[in-house]
């Protein structure tokens, strides 16, 4: 399976704090941890860890970070050829978090900000050669847009995780094969959400008036639903003992991804499924994206 990866590249510095400050106060933090992350990112590093062939496409910046994120992807497996350098900072998640578990989060879009339509159009050759293409919601939508027209021409399958969540319209889903989404992305876009896994999600069909082929709402712990036309699969997710739930739809995107295979949907979405259930026993995003062996000894 050959991935092209549109999207976002960040350093994620948390800082864990006894108490969160108020405005204006300053704490001292217990530690910090600096860990790469950013959607595309980790939705590349899981679809490589699970075995795929996959290309980045994005920015990293002029700082110190820029070398640690492209590092994490690289030696993940991910081919970097096609991350542009942009001046100023690398895309930056700014994490407190307290003793009681409550976080503070500011996310600043730096290089993936200053992602253009012509650093897309440079990796042509990936996405007229690629089986499928992953999409979220982290770089400007010119450059999605341009790598949607560039792939779909070419006749590859397009997967679109609509977040962190922006207005969408109709026509921003034009051309998507295949939407993934968690259940507040789904709320956004179409309205009540189904409560949990057993529900009616029969709000779904209208998906299929827009041409997706295949919706999957991820439910956390509850593990996720997959409408496909003719049918709704509903998967329990793999019991764990979660102590970070960061990336977790990430890895299950990246895994699915890779062995997404139209004709046995099932197999692929127990093997995301397993994978993100991994990683939520493990700390971090990037860092806790398990390999393709440990996924396949979780599925036996
Ligand atoms: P997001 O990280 O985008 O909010 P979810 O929280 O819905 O995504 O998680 C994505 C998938 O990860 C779920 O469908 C499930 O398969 C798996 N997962 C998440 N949390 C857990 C958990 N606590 N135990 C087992 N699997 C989990």
């Amino acid at each position: 399976m050959r991935i092209a990866v549109v999207g976002s590249i960040n350093m994620d510095v948390m800082a864990s704090v006894d108490q969160l400050p108020s405005p204006g106060e300053t704490v001292v933090a217990r530690g910090v941890q600096y860990s790469p992350g950013g959607k595309g990112a980790n939705q590349a590093v899981a679809a490589a860890r699970s075995g795929a062939d996959v290309w980045m496409i994005g920015a990293t910046g002029r700082d110190p970070f820029a070398q640690a994120a492209r590092d994490s992807l690289a030696s993940a497996g991910v081919h970097i050829g096609y991350v542009a350098d942009k001046p100023g900072a690398t895309g930056m998640a700014l994490i407190e978090v307290g003793a009681d578990g409550e976080n503070h989060i500011v996310l600043a879009a730096g290089a993936n900000g200053l992602l253009e339509p012509a650093d897309v159009a440079r990796a042509d050759s990936i996405l007229t050669s690629c089986d499928m293409l992953l999409l979220q919601n982290e770089v400007p939508w010119a450059a999605n847009q341009e790598a949607l027209r560039i792939a779909k021409a070419a006749g590859a399958r397009v997967l679109y995780n609509p977040a962190p969540m922006r207005n969408l319209t109709g026509e921003a889903l034009r051309g998507v094969d295949v939407l993934v989404m968690n259940e507040t992305e789904a709320a956004a876009l179409i309205g009540t959400v189904p409560q949990g896994l057993d529900g009616d999600w029969s709000v779904l069909d209208s998906l299929a008036g827009i041409g997706i082929a295949i919706v999957v709402v991820t439910l956390g712990a509850q593990g996720l639903v997959c409408w496909q036309r003719g049918g709704l699969i509903r998967l329990p997710a793999f019991p764990v003992r979660a102590i970070d739930t960061t990336a977790a739809g990430d890895t299950f995107i990246g895994a699915f991804a890779a062995a997404f295979d139209e004709r046995n949907l099932v197999r692929a979405l127990r093997f995301g499924a397993a994978a993100a259930a991994l990683a939520v026993t493990r700390p971090g995003a990037q860092a806790a994206v398990p390999m393709y062996s440990e996924i396949e000894r979780m599925l036996e």
